[in-house]
């Protein structure tokens, strides 16, 4: 009966075809009036099927039906369906094995989604309670879920979105993840479990009414996509069993009875029907209302989506390691139990669109930016206006009548200032007048390095140099051509040597008086003459760089050179006055060539980078505000006497840079040497192609000499004064202590260009085999050495020349390979060759930056050591000696590579063959290289500033 029932109504009302019309639709309809009796049986069939037995009871005996007859079975159902509703899941699973155990044994799907049902209601139970504790989740998930979750990847996305339940707030969650939480899931599984106990009885997995429900849907679709217009409402005939169904007809409403056929759209306004809700327990009401609720598409999709969307948003920044981390594992084997907190809150989700979101967010940062904003300017004006000062900064001070009227002595009777104008100026100061008196002569790289590294308390530091700022060299000819400022390079003296309560004396050293242990200095004074007077010390030391190498060419007067910012300021000048000249109507085309023709004699890395950084205004600025015509007569020529530009550089370097500069138009003369620079021309030297020497002439209206390094005056004079222990005509000697050759020992040292550390390892020979000698009782030119001894003079050999101990790796192969005879020993004549080989592999350190950097450090640490070590050494009476050696290691140099801007490219050449060559992305790495070493904040800031400014506004080509 029930199984006919549907198939009759099927049949007739597919029957209302195309080409039916509604009357006509209308008028079958009235021909297939369905009996009461089927429709009490259908609705019999509802209520047995999905499981209400006492509802059905009930109902059979009012209708006058067969009561259902597997009453046990349906209990059964139901006290399943009401367990999965209730979330006990376990006794739920009990149960439908007690029934049928085959049921989930064959059905592993069904399985996994109880078992996957019992893990969200323990995350659910976790959640409930502040800090609820995950643990038991994480076991059921680790013990029951994971190892059946391989077997089918629809069982792992599961469990993996599941899991994401334990990441995230409950009030927080997506809605993919919300809806694992919604009491919807545990219909469907309920209607699962209901469809596949029914199978498993070899009854229908549905009610009639379910399949009624769903051919009408498509029934409504197929006529809709005819364009047939059923009726809103069928009568059943059915109006006059249902007290009040007039009324709801004529309401119009869904829920007009079962007399009406459009009202069983959906099953569960069955149970509102008058006929059916008597029998209906109340105590059943929320339960089937809550199955009645329609099904929702897969939520698959939405997974996925979901989870590509949470590891986007901000979410993921809450994720919980532990949860994770079980998450990532496949085996789900090594899930921590530790108990992690899950805040609590309702599981009401909070849905926003993603419009809104990003609104709110957006407007959320806005917010923040605001405020912080303010807050900056506001905390930066309070700054500003606390640096001002109301009260009078003057007050009484005591000052020592030495200080102001400094009495007379030294081998030229000068003035000799013991206590400086500012060594009372506060407690801090007056305390460093007990200290040692530490001199430096010089405030450039090793100097500064120096100072920034040494003990405040240790020494009373006096900085004497003829320019009151500390230059940033590497970019000054960025500076030339007005990429960068000037001022952006230099930080103040006085401000560096504050740090350390030092004094600074704007003076140039002239002379040292090392008996008396006095350093001479002069100042030019108001009335233009040149002061003198004696500064005493009880350590000097000496850094005060070097100056351009003439190499005895005539006319370099006619040259501009790179040393400071008085040389880059008029670099500038020339460089601007030559194009503002060229561009003047009665200016000849000869002069104006000449004019325009810009020549760097010296191919090293400032005579290069200075070139790269002509070019590159040339190229970018001078066609924006000169005449096109000035752009296409300039010419730029660096004259170079060794065979390549940059030849201390590695070779595939020196042929980056040739290309480019080839490539660029700068014309690079190389085996050239200039003979002599004339007021508009250069002549200088080539070989032609047979070896003879020829003389050519460049006209040239700008020349930058910049052809390496010579010793200033002062170092000149210190040289002289130490007469033969200084050999060295470039530089002052010292040893690998830095200590001054000549002078007395630990008095005075010299760091940076103006100073060479000694390399003659083999000179040292007789000293070595002195000591040796002197320790064994024997004759230093006879003895032989055998190898015990030789290991013990390589060790201290590696101890003063740590430069030679790259070539004294292998004791035993130099050993073996230097003795000729094969005695088994060394004997002197041995010796000697061996570190006279060891001598010709050491090349002095390079005039650079980075060297006088890492010296004036090592000074730093060795005199902090020294300080320390004063008082123990006083008190052993050790005073004199070589107590450098006592304390500290001899200077290391360790080359860290070097650098040059090519003209918006630059490399890197940083040892043992390995380069970095590149275009733009190589200048922001060298600019970054600079910006860090730079000396102050200050001077990053500015930095920052100019490129910044050149970026949006072009070169600075105003000269004032
Ligand atoms: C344009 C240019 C670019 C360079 N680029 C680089 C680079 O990229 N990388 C690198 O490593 N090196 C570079 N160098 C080299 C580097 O600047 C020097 O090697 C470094 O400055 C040496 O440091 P210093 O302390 O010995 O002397 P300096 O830094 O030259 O300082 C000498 C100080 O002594 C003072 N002084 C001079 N005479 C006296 C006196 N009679 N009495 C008292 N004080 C005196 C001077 O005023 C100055 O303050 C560059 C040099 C120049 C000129």
């Amino acid at each position: 009966m029930v199984g006919g029932f549907p198939s009759t109504v099927e049949s007739r009302a597919f029957r209302g075809s195309k080409a039916a019309t509604t009357a006509g639709f209308e008028s079958r309809m009235e021909d297939v009036k369905p009996s009461k009796s089927d429709l009490n049986v259908l609705i019999l069939d509802y209520l047995t099927a999905e499981g209400y037995p006492t509802a059905a009871e009930r109902f059979s005996k009012e209708a006058n039906l067969n009561p259902a007859k597997q009453q046990d079975s349906v209990l059964f159902r139901n006290r399943i369906q009401h367990d999965i509703h209730l979330g006990s899941i376990q006794n739920a699973i009990e149960a439908i094995n007690e029934l049928n155990p085959q049921i989930l044994d064959s059905d592993t799907s069904l399985h996994f989604a109880l078992l996957r049902l019992q893990l969200i209601e323990l995350i659910r139970e976790s959640s409930l309670t502040p800090g609820g504790n995950i643990g038991p989740a994480l076991t059921f998930a680790t013990t029951q879920l994971a190892p059946k979750a391989p077997s089918d990847p629809a069982f792992l996305e599961d469990l993996e979105r599941t899991m994401a339940l334990l990441i995230f707030p409950p009030d927080q969650l997506e809605p993919q993840l919300a809806e694992l939480l919604h009491p919807d899931l545990r219909k469907k599984v309920a209607d699962r479990v209901n469809e596949a106990i029914l199978a498993s009885q070899g009854q229908r997995r549905n009610a009639a009414i379910r399949n009624l429900v769903k051919l009408r849907s498509w029934a409504e679709g197929a006529s809709k996509d005819a364009k047939i217009t059923l009726p809103d409402q069928l009568d059943l005939g059915l109006n006059g069993d249902v007290p009040g169904a007039d009324r709801a007809r004529r309401s119009g409403g869904a829920t007009a009875g079962v007399g009406s056929y459009t009202c069983v759209k959906d099953p569960r306004t069955m149970l509102r029907s008058p006929r059916i809700a008597p029998f209906v327990s109340s105590s059943n009401v929320a339960t089937l209302r809550a199955r009645a609720l329609q099904q929702l598409p897969s939520a698959r999709g939405r997974a996925i989506q979901y989870a590509s969307q949470a590891s986007r948003g901000p979410h993921t920044l809450r994720r919980r390691p532990q949860v994770v981390g079980a998450l990532r594992n496949p085996n789900w084997r090594h899930i921590s139990h530790t108990p992690i907190r899950l805040s609590p809150g309702k599981q009401v989700l909070k849905t926003r669109s993603r419009a809104l979101n990003f609104v709110y967010r957006a407007a959320a940062w806005l917010g923040i930016s605001v405020t912080v904003a303010s807050a900056g300017i506001i905390g930066f004006f309070l700054y500003d206006a606390s640096t001002y000062r109301e009260d009078l900064s003057q007050k009484d001070i005591q000052i020592s009548d030495l200080a102001l009227n400094p009495k007379l002595g030294g081998p030229k009777n000068l003035p000799i200032a013991e206590v400086l104008m500012d060594d009372e100026d506060d407690a801090d100061m007056e305390l460093q007048q007990s200290k040692p008196r530490l001199v430096i002569l010089g405030g450039g790289w090793g100097s500064v390095a120096l100072i920034k590294e040494l003990n405040v308390e240790d020494y009373h530091v006096t900085l004497v140099s003829p320019t009151n700022y500390f230059l940033f060299t590497p970019m000054l000819p960025s500076a030339t051509v007005g990429t960068l400022e000037l001022r952006s390079l230099a930080e103040p003296i006085r401000r560096i040597v504050s740090n350390i309560k030092g004094h600074f004396i704007k003076a140039r050293a002239e002379g040292v008086e090392f008996s008396e242990k006095l350093v001479e200095v002069s100042q030019v004074g108001t009335d233009g003459k040149r002061t003198h007077f004696y500064l005493p010390y009880d350590k000097l030391v000496i850094g005060v760089g070097s100056t351009t190498n003439p190499y005895g060419v005539k006319g370099l007067d006619n040259c501009n050179f790179l040393k400071d910012l008085d040389d880059a300021r008029k670099i500038k000048h020339k460089i601007l006055n030559n194009l503002e000249a060229a561009s003047l109507p009665t200016t000849s085309e000869e002069e104006r060539k000449r004019l325009l023709s810009f020549v760097v004699c010296g191919g090293g890395p400032t005579g290069v980078e200075f070139a790269a950084e002509l070019f590159d205004l040339l190229n970018e600025d001078l066609t924006q505000y000169f005449p096109r015509l000035i752009r296409n007569e300039v010419s730029v020529h660096l004259i170079q006497s060794r065979g390549h530009i940059l030849n201390t550089y590695d070779e595939a370097v020196s042929k980056y840079a040739e290309d480019r500069f080839s490539r660029d138009q700068v014309q690079v003369l190389t085996n050239s040497r200039v003979k002599e620079v004339q007021s508009d021309k250069i002549l200088f030297t080539q070989k032609d192609e047979h070896g003879e020497t020829i003389t050519k002439e460049l006209p040239m209206g700008f020349c930058l000499w910049s052809t390496g390094v010579s010793q200033t005056d002062f170092s000149k004079n210190v040289a002289e004064k130490l007469g033969d222990t200084q050999t060295n005509r470039h530089a002052l000697e010292t040893d690998s202590h830095l200590r001054l050759v000549g002078a007395p020992l630990g008095d005075v040292y010299a760091i940076g260009d103006c100073s060479t550390v000694q390399n003659n390892v083999a000179d040292n020979l007789v000293s070595f085999l002195n000591n040796l000698a002197y320790e064994k009782g024997r004759d230093p030119k006879t003895m032989h050495i055998e190898f015990s001894e030789w290991i013990q003079v390589g060790r201290r050999i590696r101890r003063q020349f740590p430069q030679a101990s790259e070539h004294l790796k292998r004791l035993d192969k130099l050993f073996e390979a230097y003795d000729k005879d094969q005695s088994g020993t060394l004997d002197f004549g041995e010796m000697r060759e061996l570190l006279m080989q060891i001598d010709k592999t050491l090349t002095s350190l390079p005039a650079t930056a980075q060297r006088a950097h890492q010296q004036g450090q090592y000074l730093a640490h060795k005199f902090n050591k020294l300080a320390r070590a004063a008082p123990g050494l006083r008190m052993n009476e050790v005073l004199d000696g070589d107590l450098d050696d006592a304390v500290y290691k001899s200077f290391q140099y360790h080359h860290l590579g070097s650098l040059a801007y090519l003209g918006n490219s630059a490399v890197f050449d940083l040892g043992g063959g390995w380069n970095v060559l590149g275009g733009l992305w190589a200048v922001y790495a060298w600019r970054s290289v600079y910006f860090a070493q730079s000396v102050s904040i200050r001077t990053r800031l500015l930095l920052a500033m100019d490129w910044a400014k050149r970026a949006l506004f072009g070169r600075d080509m105003m000269t004032f």
